[in-house]
């Protein structure tokens, strides 16, 4: 008989104990989002894989061709590439890729760079199938951003 009271008492303290936690849970502030539908601010330090930042002024990218970034990277996942035209001075920019699989995001590129045309982007949702996915055309990303 008092082993039937004691899993009875023992059974309902669980319970209660149970409830507590779902009830403080029921009364907490939401700290989760419905994620995709509704996503966070990624803060602003913030290193997603590097991009070509968009000159407010020109409207266009900051990059002298100078090659420097491409030749500190400690992976070799940047390349580089420029013409001559007439009328511009130094080279005109024809080629930015960035290959994500080998970065490091260690920034030296960032660093290195002497007219800060490079920076973080704030992507977080990366995902795919194959190594190609993670090729990216930086200058075909700065001339159709917004
Ligand atoms: S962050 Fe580092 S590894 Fe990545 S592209 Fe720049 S220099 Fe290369
Ligand atoms: S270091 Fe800067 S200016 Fe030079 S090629 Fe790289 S991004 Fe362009």
């Amino acid at each position: 008989m008092k082993a039937y009271f004691t899993d009875l008492f023992t059974g309902a303290w669980s319970l209660i104990v149970g409830l507590k936690v779902t009830f403080k849970a029921l009364i907490s502030p939401v700290v989760t989002v419905q994620y995709p539908r509704v996503k966070n601010e990624v803060t602003p330090n913030y290193r997603g894989h590097i991009d070509l930042v968009k000159d407010a002024e020109t409207g266009s990218h900051r990059c002298i061709t100078c090659g420097s970034c491409m030749r500190e990277c400690p992976s070799g996942c940047i390349v580089v590439d420029g013409e001559k035209r007439e009328g511009v001075k130094g080279k005109a920019l024809t080629v930015f890729t960035l290959d994500f699989t080998k970065c490091s995001l260690c920034g030296a590129c960032v660093e290195v760079c002497p007219t800060q045309a490079l920076d973080y982007s704030q992507e977080y949702e990366l995902a795919g199938s194959a190594r190609e996915d993670f090729y990216y055309d930086l200058l075909k990303r700065v001339e159709e951003r917004e």
